[in-house]
């Protein structure tokens, strides 16, 4: 539970929210309904469930984003609604609410939400005693969304380029081996619930020292820039590329079964001989394939793949090998 705290920053912000609606609007609530405002109380009652109710979902599903949305939503349209039937004291509400929902959904949206409240607000001329007030809530709540906002952009992009530097290969702009990592623990999860299939292939280049040691470092990596556009270019949308070391690929292949692995790797194993090329000539790889098996977990699923290539440089390289189902 903390570890999904901790790594899950819109969870945390969600569950925050959730905690203090439980805490804060309760016993405003409860007192609402003890000086007969029933009105209020329901309200405050609604807002509260609704905002629980969405955190839960948010823990059970994993789905934050649609959670976060409506998250924002509730809260922003409830503080107008507080602000509809307790007037001008509701309005205070909706500061917090302005500023969370930069947290609780993307910097654009949030934008909406406000803004969207804000007009409706000033359209109905809810909790409003003058022109005055309105203006007055109207230049505060803009100036308040426009800092979250700012601070919101910032955030999301500095957050875009640490996942960037941790998951991509500086060289070659595919994932690399720690992004690799996680989506094949994502594919084994996936086959043991719902049987979509995967295979995985391992692709080694051979003899690659030879074009660094005859024609420099530079040239090895035009090579391996080459190697990886050409896979790109021959592999469906879905099949996903990762750098697993120097000049090691790993391809996971979703929907495919034994005969799909085969066929789309013995493809790709041509098209790589005939058009991938050092100053030297043709550059040629090895590949380890292997399908995964009901249960498997997603290390032994590598290793199968990798004692296959192992198997095909053994044997002579430029060629593949499929790790056998019951090994
Ligand atoms: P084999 O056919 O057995 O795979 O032989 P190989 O020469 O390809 O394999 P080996 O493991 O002996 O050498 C891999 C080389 O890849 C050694 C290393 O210098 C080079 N290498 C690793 N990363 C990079 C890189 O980012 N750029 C370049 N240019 N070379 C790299
Ligand atoms: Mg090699
Ligand atoms: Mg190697």
């Amino acid at each position: 539970m903390f570890y999904r705290l901790r790594n899950n920053f819109r969870l945390s912000i969600i569950t925050m929210l959730g905690v203090s609606a439980i805490l804060g609007i309760t016993p405003f609530a409860v007192y609402r309904f003890a000086e007969g405002n029933t009105l209020a109380g329901v309200v405050d009652s609604i807002i509260m469930l609704s905002i629980s109710a969405f955190m839960v979902y948010a823990w059970v599903t994993g789905d934050t984003r649609r959670s976060g949305f409506c998250m924002a939503l509730i809260a922003c349209s409830g503080g107008a609604a507080v602000a509809f039937v307790l007037d001008t004291i509701g309005l205070f509400w909706l500061y917090p609410c302005f500023v969370t929902s930069f947290f609780l959904t993307s910097p654009r949206v949030a934008v909406f939400i406000n803004f969207g409240t804000l007009l409706v607000l000033m359209y109905f001329g809810i909790g409003f005693e003058s022109a005055e007030y309105m203006l007055s809530f109207a230049t505060t709540a803009v100036v308040v969304s426009a800092c979250a906002y700012i601070f919101a952009l910032r955030n999301e992009t500095q957050r875009r380029r640490l996942e960037q530097l941790a998951t991509l290969d500086p060289l070659t702009g595919v994932k690399n081996r720690r992004a690799m990592e996680e989506e094949l623990k994502a594919a084994a999860a996936t086959y043991n619930r719902n049987g979509l299939s995967y295979a995985l292939a391992i692709l080694d280049l051979d003899h690659f020292k030879r074009i660094n040691d005859e024609f420099g470092h530079a040239v090895g990596d035009e090579v391996l820039i080459d190697c990886v556009n050409l896979i790109a270019h021959n592999t469906r949308q879905a099949d996903q590329l990762f750098r697993f070391g120097g000049e090691e690929f790993v391809l996971l292949l979703p929907g495919v079964d034994d005969e799909g692995m085969r066929s789309v790797m013995d493809n790709l194993h041509a098209t790589l001989r005939r058009s991938l090329k050092s100053p030297a000539g043709p550059v040629t790889a090895s590949y380890g394939l292997a399908l995964l098996r009901p249960g498997e977990n997603a290390d032994r699923w590598l290793e199968r793949a990798d004692e296959a290539l192992y198997l095909a440089k053994d044997s002579g390289r430029d060629q593949i090998k499929v790790a056998p189902a019951n090994a």
